[in-house]
């Protein structure tokens, strides 16, 4: 049996990256700026089914010029999904603002509209409106989108959609990334493509897109020396990634298909062990599997916990990892209010990711199942 480290989720290249990047170099277009970030914009656009895209240096920074264009300053409130990734939640502090975290839902472990609806409803009650709602589609399952947009129209905040893991998922057909007011993409190496390092920011409205390119492009105003009213930054992609995002866009259906099929084959192996729950998907959603994930009760698992297979599986050079620890327990977070119960917590407590990547071979999945089952 082959010992080699098994990952997580790690690139997996198409093999036409070099001629993009290629023409990069032979064009000299060598910059954050150039036709493949043009191009790159439409492909994603088309594949979304519609709206518009700036291509920026990361999904941070995505999520960063969106909390700027939609206000947000010092002692704001933002409403934020507490299960997720600390990303979703550091440009909140970035601004100066206060973020306030909400409890997940067990059905897509997902933002909680009854949760949502108790921090709208009390910040109201003291006349007080948040600025944003972040809602995340975490491991790529699209979120309860129906019921929270609803909430936050109703409430009239934003709802920003942090779509950073769900490139190639869909609620009721409709792409994910096109249902915020501003949504937004990550392209690092671990997510479902990758352009090394890269993210978007999508909007249905051409002005807010429009507005996005100035901001990351040092917010210069139209003279011919260097003119400034507004705090600029530097987040633009650069040319030669964007070319390695065309290359990956091109094979993304079937970079989530392989994952689908990593996760069909894991709840094929492991669904029926006791205790062992996969990450469900509801009727209408269509996640992408970036990480097949489940949880793990050891009160049914005859005492076995998520931690006994980390270790198992570390042991013979196979990388899982327990699900994100919510933003509410983290301690650069510790003064943020929190609405909800203990879903989050739980997920926290007795979730798994297991190796993922489209990259994985029947033998890497093989050698995974058998050793959770040795377990049991
Ligand atoms: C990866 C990720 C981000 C940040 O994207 P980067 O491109 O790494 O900056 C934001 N939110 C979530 C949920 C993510 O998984």
């Amino acid at each position: 049996m082959s010992t080699s480290k098994i990952w997580l989720s790690s690139p997996h290249l198409s093999g036409h990256e070099i001629t993009y990047i290629q023409q990069a170099l032979d064009t000299n277009w060598v910059a954050p700026l150039g036709p493949h970030v043009d191009a790159f914009e439409q492909e994603l656009v088309h594949y979304l089914g519609g709206g518009y895209a700036a291509a920026l240096s990361s999904g941070t920074a995505a999520l960063h010029l969106a909390l700027v264009m939609l206000g947000v300053g010092p002692g704001d409130l933002v409403l934020c999904q507490s299960f997720t990734f600390a990303a979703s939640a550091n440009p909140i502090k970035y601004l100066g603002a206060m973020p306030v975290f909400l409890d997940s839902e067990p059905t897509t472990w997902n933002l909680c509209p009854q949760a949502l609806e108790d921090a709208l409803k009390h910040y109201a009650a003291q006349g007080q409106k948040p600025k944003a709602v972040i809602g995340v589609h975490l491991y790529g399952m699209p979120a309860r989108l129906d019921e929270l947009l609803a909430l936050c129209a109703a409430y009239e905040v934003p709802f920003v959609e942090d779509a950073a893991e769900a490139l190639g998922a869909t609620y009721r057909g409709q792409a994910a990334g096109t249902f915020g007011v501003l949504s937004i993409l990550s392209f690092n190496g671990n997510k479902i493509i990758t352009t090394s390092g890269g993210g978007a920011l999508l909007a249905r409205e051409e002005s807010w897109v429009q507005q996005a390119r100035f901001l990351a492009t040092q917010a210069r105003d139209p003279a011919p020396h260097y003119q400034h009213a507004q705090v600029g930054y530097n987040y633009r992609l650069s040319n030669v990634c964007a070319g390695i995002g065309r290359a990956q866009l091109e094979v993304l259906d079937q970079r989530v298909a392989a994952r689908r099929a990593h996760f069909d084959y894991y709840q094929a192996q492991l669904g029926y062990l006791p205790g062992l729950v996969f990450q469900p998907e509801a009727a209408g959603s269509y996640s992408n599997r970036w990480l097949s994930c489940f949880t793990l009760d050891p009160a049914r698992a005859g005492g076995t916990s998520r931690e006994d297979l980390r270790l198992a599986l570390e042991a013979e050079q196979i990388e899982s990892r327990p699900l994100w620890k919510p933003m509410h327990q983290q301690p650069v977070f510790a003064q943020a209010p929190y609405f909800g119960g203990t879903v989050a917590d739980t997920l926290f407590e007795q979730g798994l990711c297991l190796p993922s990547g489209s990259n994985l071979t029947e033998a890497d999945r093989e050698r995974v199942v058998k050793i959770i089952q040795d377990q049991f």
